[in-house]
């Protein structure tokens, strides 16, 4: 039986033949904890080359190595989508994160706002939990999660050429629906989620963030939600109206 109940992400390349060596950790995930051994199969992926079924050809405490046999589903990027949102406690900034990569953000950027509490984060252990929700949910792709940047900076540099749908708790009560868009607007593949700490956003930033030209204004309902389940809310939305769940 050839079916691998295991899923790893592997920083290597993936192709039929391919030799693919584990890291010590990697090793004692799948020998020490998952109790495979020479001859079992894992379901490899790196977020280029789809995802492979590996056989393991040698299995050690510390090492061993994988060779991939074939291919058991091709690369599948996701939407263009950055998910940009100001962090907040550590188990719900790490809830956005994780729900971000399974819902099919391309990169996940952490921004200090005016009311961010905090002014630092894990870029690494971030990071991690992206790979992990990537193994979790069957994606073969892994979002970037960027260092934490100030919003102003970013926005200072934002390309033309990408759409931002701002979630606006100002906005509380009017209809959670992406505004009408001009003809060249519906059509835009580039796009943005901006969600701010739990203090909101400050009336400067409101101001500046209506005014911007690529701003799109947006209610996520009667209710003033948790930042954690304003990006989960605000990702629905946007994959409904825009993305690759249609
Ligand atoms: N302290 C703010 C207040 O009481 O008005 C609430 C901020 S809310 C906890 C965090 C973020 O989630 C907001 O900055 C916004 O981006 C988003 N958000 C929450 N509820 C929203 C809503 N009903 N409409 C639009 N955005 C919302």
């Amino acid at each position: 039986m050839k079916n691998a109940k295991v899923r790893l992400y592997v920083e290597h390349p993936l192709g039929a033949g391919q030799s693919v060596p584990l890291e010590r950790d990697q090793a004692h995930y799948l020998f020490g904890v998952m109790r495979l051994a020479v001859g079992g199969f894992v379901t490899l992926f790196n977020g280029k080359d789809g995802e492979w079924r590996a056989e393991v050809a040698q299995a050690g405490k510390r090492t061993g190595v994988l060779v991939c046999e074939e291919q058991t589903k091709p690369l599948q990027l996701p939407p263009d989508l950055w998910l940009i949102f100001a962090p907040i406690k550590k188990a719900r900034t790490d809830f956005i994160v994780e729900k971000a990569a399974e819902m099919g953000a391309a990169q996940i950027m952490p921004v200090q706002t005016d009311f961010t509490n905090s002014d630092r984060i894990r870029q690494d252990r971030l990071q991690a939990h992206a790979v992990e929700a990537a193994e979790q949910c069957g994606g073969t792709f892994v979002p970037k999660v960027t260092d934490l940047q100030k919003l102003e900076r970013l926005l200072a540099d934002w390309p033309e050429d990408r759409q931002l749908m701002f979630c606006d708790e100002g906005e509380v009560g009017k209809n959670a629906l992406l505004q009408s868009f001009s003809e060249s607007e519906s059509k835009a593949t580039k796009w943005a989620i901006l969600i701010g700490p739990e203090g909101g956003f400050s009336s400067k930033e409101r101001e500046k963030l209506q005014a911007h030209p690529q701003s799109h204004v947006v209610s996520l309902g009667p209710r003033i939600l948790r930042a954690d389940t304003a990006a989960v809310a605000a990702m629905t939305v946007w994959q409904q109206t825009f993305g690759d769940w249609t």
